[in-house]
């Protein structure tokens, strides 16, 4: 049937933070101020009559940078879905760790390797074994 590795409960506990799915981005929001073309407007002079703010979330996809234009409220909803992406990450950090050591243990235990590998074969004897005639037993 399956596995019958148990996780150590670090593993169970980071595999659980992962198990739990959030709207979540890459990428990061920008805030731009811009002057406009407008003849006679003070944001050409005057840096704070610039106009805005603008906001943006932009992300490298491939080489390329996308971009998109966002409203003030989406721009804070982005913040928070950034955010969330970067805790996943840290989630699956922890997770890779809790993993690698579990792995170490199993290279520096080799009884439970070997259980393990017992358990896996089930009952069956070695092959060799099966040559040896049956009739003797009944
Ligand atoms: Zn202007």
């Amino acid at each position: 049937m399956g596995d019958t590795l148990v996780p150590p409960s670090g593993v169970s506990e980071a595999a659980a933070q992962l198990a739990k799915p959030r709207p979540m981005r890459r990428g990061s929001v920008s805030e731009r101020f811009m002057k406009c073309g407008q003849r006679g407007c003070r944001c050409r002079e005057d840096d704070q009559a610039r106009h805005g703010p603008y906001f943006s979330v932009t992300r490298v996809v491939e080489g390329q940078t996308r971009s998109r234009y966002l409203t003030g409220e989406q721009a804070e909803v982005v913040r928070r879905q950034i955010e969330a992406g970067h805790e996943f990450r840290k989630h699956v950090e922890a997770y890779w760790q809790a993993c690698e050591q579990w792995a170490d243990v199993r290279l520096e235990a080799p009884e439970a390797a070997s259980q393990e590998a017992a358990q896996k074969g089930g009952s069956k004897k070695p092959s060799a074994r099966k040559s040896r005639p049956r009739s003797k037993r009944s």
